[in-house]
């Protein structure tokens, strides 16, 4: 049975190419000057696109998961179809609208930090479809991979931080409305707290919202989430595996969640270009080995994105992107426990 989602679609286009439009659409967004556009995240271009985002990773994963054999494409499901009325469960009307119609406003763009157009809202819709499989997935057989997805970021009320449909919230009210799971946990391991995902769901008892997050980096205002983990910039993989094996088996326990909706970033790793952590992608492999297998040993069933990952080379985040859907796939091949 596949438990890989992906389509070529995730990885096209690519955001921001020309970068002196997009400090324009900062200029032009009245309260959000260019500086501000490009200062919130410490955007630094990576490559010639101009962007730190750079959606061809998520192909670049798929690439190298196919060539080494850890997935054929018989393996590999598509995405749903996201409707106007998915949008409605985590999204406004109006952000709903803009997301359908694909006609944003230049404060959308800075908000998002981003140029939106129509081809890449369509992107995004494909990636939050992509988590909605991925659970579906995990609901079926235990496990379902994302192949993308993760935008933690984005609120009911529109995009920020490059996220514009917050997949994990969507796909979370989606399994509860739709496929009778009562409690959901999103574990949110992206150096970046998940504060559009905490929003949509502060004070909703159904939803535990976990984020272990760098303290000092974007988001600048965090919001409340069931429970937050703040670490110093610096911290090295010893004391970050201390700390979530501190406090993420227990929530597990206390909360017993029918499904764990798990964004693995990568931007926990040393030389990230948002990040200031520094796990090595030993470390890291680690870090989904442990929750997968946290997972696993309870017998919840487990949804996996990606979402952050910042390096200089696309290609070298592509291949921690891959490392963890790697480690995920081996540890659920392994023989189930009695
Ligand atoms: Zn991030």
């Amino acid at each position: 049975m596949a438990v890989l989602v992906f389509s070529p679609g995730y990885s096209a286009p690519l955001p921001g190419r020309n970068r002196a439009a997009l400090s324009a659409v900062g200029a032009r967004a009245g309260r959000h000057s260019a500086r501000h556009l490009w200062s919130r995240r410490l955007v630094v271009p990576s490559s010639a696109t101009g962007h730190v985002f750079r959606p061809d990773k998520f192909r670049l994963a798929f690439d190298i998961l196919l060539k080494k054999g850890v997935v054929s494409r018989g393996d590999v499901a598509a995405p749903s179809k996201i409707s106007k009325r998915d949008l409605l469960l985590v999204h406004t009307p109006a952000w709903t609208r803009k997301c359908l119609s694909g006609r944003f406003t230049a404060a959308d763009s800075a908000r998002a930090e981003m140029k939106i157009t129509r081809a890449v809202i369509k992107s995004h819709l494909l990636h939050a479809g992509g988590t909605v499989k991925a659970v579906e997935l995990a609901l079926e057989g235990g496990l379902g991979i994302n192949c993308g997805g993760g935008s933690h970021h984005a609120r009911a009320e529109g995009g920020a931080g490059f996220c514009l449909v917050n997949d994990l919230a969507l796909a979370a009210r989606k399994a509860q409305k739709e496929r009778g799971v009562k409690k959901v946990m999103i574990v949110d391991l992206d150096v970046h707290q998940g504060d559009g995902t905490a929003a949509v769901f502060k004070g909703v008892q159904p939803v535990f919202t976990f984020s272990m997050h760098q303290s000092d980096i974007y988001p600048a205002k965090k919001e409340v989430s069931s429970l937050d983990m703040d670490l110093p910039r610096g911290t090295g993989g010893a004391a970050y595996l201390r700390a979530l094996r501190r406090s993420l088996p227990s929530a597990l326990d206390r909360f017993k969640p029918g499904l764990v909706i798990y964004l693995a970033g990568a931007d926990v790793c040393r030389g990230d270009l948002l990040g200031g952590l520094a796990l090595s992608s030993e470390e890291l492999r680690r870090r989904d080995a442990y929750v997968a297998g946290l997972c696993r040993e309870r017998k919840i069933p487990l949804a996996v994105t990606l979402g952050g990952g910042y390096r200089k080379k696309a290609a070298d985040t592509a291949r921690l992107h891959a490392a963890t859907i790697r480690v995920v796939l081996d540890l659920h091949k392994i023989k189930k426990p009695a």
